[in-house]
């Protein structure tokens, strides 16, 4: 029949006129992350007074970086980073070096809003990496976390 396309989609513009938006308005709103949501790498903390890093700067999870976007060197006799940094503007969020690391000392957060002027904006250092909870684990491997009071949260 005559017009009966335009009477269909018409009622298509009407229907989505009147439903709910699919879209929020960013940043005013924010959507919930997945729990298993793959957003920034910290490094995990160990409670000590201070806490310290539970990475021992071994290098593996550099050394698999397919990115190569890992830097890490080891303070002198101490099994420490001195240097730990991640470039952000490399890194695609694999999780390899979460998985490759011996000691367990990543962890891959829901936190996915970074922003920067330049490249160097997205090179985050250790001191910004650290999580702001130490790390527990107990003997049957459960995990826990307690918040540390001089915890950094940069990004
Ligand atoms: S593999 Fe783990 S312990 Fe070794 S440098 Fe990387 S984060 Fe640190
Ligand atoms: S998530 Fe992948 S690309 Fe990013 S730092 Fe880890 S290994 Fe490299």
């Amino acid at each position: 029949m005559f017009g009966i396309g335009l009477i269909k989609g018409l009622k298509t513009t009407i229907r989505a006129f009147f439903s709910k938006p699919v879209t929020i308005i960013y940043p005013y709103r924010k959507v919930k992350i997945a729990e298993r949501g793959q957003g920034l790498i910290r490094l995990r903390m160990v409670q000590l007074d201070p806490p310290v890093f539970k990475c021992t700067a071994c290098g593996i999870c550099a050394a698999n970086c397919p990115q190569h976007c890992i830097t890490v060197k080891r303070k002198e006799s101490q099994k420490q980073p001195e240097v730990y940094t991640v470039n952000y503007g490399l890194c695609m969020f694999c999780r390899i070096c979460i998985d490759v690391c011996p000691f367990n000392a990543l962890e891959q957060t829901q936190e996915h809003e970074f922003i920067g002027f330049s490249r160097k904006d997205f090179i985050r250092t250790k001191e910004e990496l650290m999580m702001g909870s130490v790390f527990i684990e107990d003997k049957n491997n459960t995990i826990t976390t307690n918040t540390i009071n001089d915890g950094k949260d940069k990004l």
